[in-house]
């Protein structure tokens, strides 16, 4: 990349130790923890950053990684599109402004009231938003439903990738319609549809390594492409993978620009991508206070007022965070665990992890919890959900309240 785009799009990877210590901690002390703290401006220069790296691609932001409707609007102004897995999503996405044609709408099983509130929108407001089946069933039901817009097929390429099985999507059945039979489905489909791409998606955590995999997605893709033939677009998904480990290299967007465009071969029709964690994944911290120290044979277990109800990642995925203590200024260092207050085992967010030594009331931040951080967040042991700010060249604003214990029995009623 040029050194006039790294000015207008950051340095390629924001890391924890970048945040302003200070800043978090008036924040903190304001608005309590936990609380996810989202730099709206650097979701820009993420945005910004792809859309260089593809330029002559339409770039879909995978609005499943944080569907915050700052995060949206920041998202749109930087001139990508949405995509979306829901009808929830999609009503997200349209009231953050997003118009029909910029949005796509992918559905896996899609349950009946989606379907119906996606083809309502589309009648009402949302014309020219694209469909993405993945069976031949979801067509019939919209078929039922009256709808004849415009329709992408997802094809199962065979081939997947991903930083964790429950997260590599593309060579699994539960996905998109069989590779050998997509090309069939699609010719039935342009009787009743306006046809105007495939998609693929081969999972989340594209690193350098798993380039061959993609590679080998693409050229299936372009194959296709070329076979059926009067296409607007081939969608190869999202996938982008960030650093967790502070000693990681960032992805190297523009290798995998190039080996995007080398294995797609020519087409008649543009490609398109649709990145989620990568625009979000280092925009956002969480912070959560020390509550409890206790000393377990060396070990020091640090309680902390977050937990898997407020960032799942780690228990779900054995996912790494780093985490930085923002009070303990030249205290040494010493296996540290991390605990959350849920009552199941998996609620960590490390384990012997070398950190100061913690003291009850320090404040740690959490980072890269932008993507699917705030989203997977839930009130199982009933915790409500915690806050989120956003900060952007305006200030710093309260983008989501604090959930209140009232709400969690607010659909139960008064009995
Ligand atoms: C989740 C998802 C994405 C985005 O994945 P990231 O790893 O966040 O980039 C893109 N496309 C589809 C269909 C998805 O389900």
């Amino acid at each position: 990349m040029s050194e006039e785009a790294v000015e207008a799009t950051g340095p390629q990877v924001r890391r924890l130790g970048d945040w302003a210590a200070a800043d978090l901690a008036d924040l903190a002390a304001e608005y309590d923890t936990p609380l996810y703290v989202t730099d709206l401006e650097r979701v820009q220069a993420n945005a910004t950053r792809l859309r260089a790296a593809f330029p002559d691609a339409d770039v879909h932001y995978a609005v499943k990684a944080h569907t915050g409707q700052a995060v949206l609007r920041a998202v749109r102004a930087a001139g990508l599109g949405a995509e979306c897995a829901s009808a929830g999503e999609v009503v997200r996405a349209l009231k953050a402004g997003f118009e029909g044609r910029e949005i796509q709408y992918t559905a896996v099983n899609p349950p009946a009231t989606d379907l119906d509130t996606v083809v309502e929108r589309w009648r009402d407001d949302a014309a020219g938003l694209t469909v993405v089946a993945g069976a031949r069933d979801t067509l019939d039901r919209l078929r039922d439903r009256g709808f004849d817009g415009r329709i992408a097929i997802r094809v199962n390429p065979g081939v997947g990738a991903g930083h964790h099985a429950k997260v590599t999507t593309g060579g699994h059945a539960k996905f998109g319609v069989p590779y050998d039979r997509a090309a069939d489905l699609l010719a039935d489909a342009r009787d009743d549809f306006d046809v105007v791409g495939i998609h693929a998606h081969a999972g989340s955590g594209i690193s350098g390594e798993d380039l061959d995999a993609h590679r080998e997605l693409v050229a299936r893709m372009g194959d296709l492409a070329r076979d059926v033939g009067d296409l607007e677009f081939v969608d190869v998904g999202g996938g982008f993978g960030v650093p967790y480990h502070e000693d990681e290299p960032p992805l190297d967007l523009g290798a995998v620009a190039d080996a995007t465009r080398e294995a797609l071969g020519d087409v008649d029709a543009r490609l398109a991508v649709e990145p989620g964690r990568y625009v979000v994944a280092d925009a956002a911290v969480l912070l959560t206070r020390v509550n409890t120290v206790k000393e377990a044979e060396g070990v020091a277990v640090a309680g902390v007022d977050a937990g898997m109800t407020t960032l799942l990642r780690p228990a779900m995925y054995g996912a790494y965070h780093a985490i930085r203590n923002l009070d303990a200024d030249g205290r040494r260092e010493r296996p540290v665990t991390v605990a959350g207050p849920v009552c199941e085992t998996a609620d960590l967010f490390c384990e012997e992890r070398p950190l100061p030594d913690p003291r009850r009331d320090d404040l740690l931040a959490v980072g890269n919890a932008g993507a699917y951080g705030y989203e997977m967040a839930n009130t199982y042991n009933s915790r409500p959900r915690p806050a989120e700010v956003v900060r952007d060249a305006d200030g710093v604003r309260l983008a989501r309240e604090r959930e209140g214990l009232e709400a969690l029995t607010a659909l139960e009623g008064d009995e």
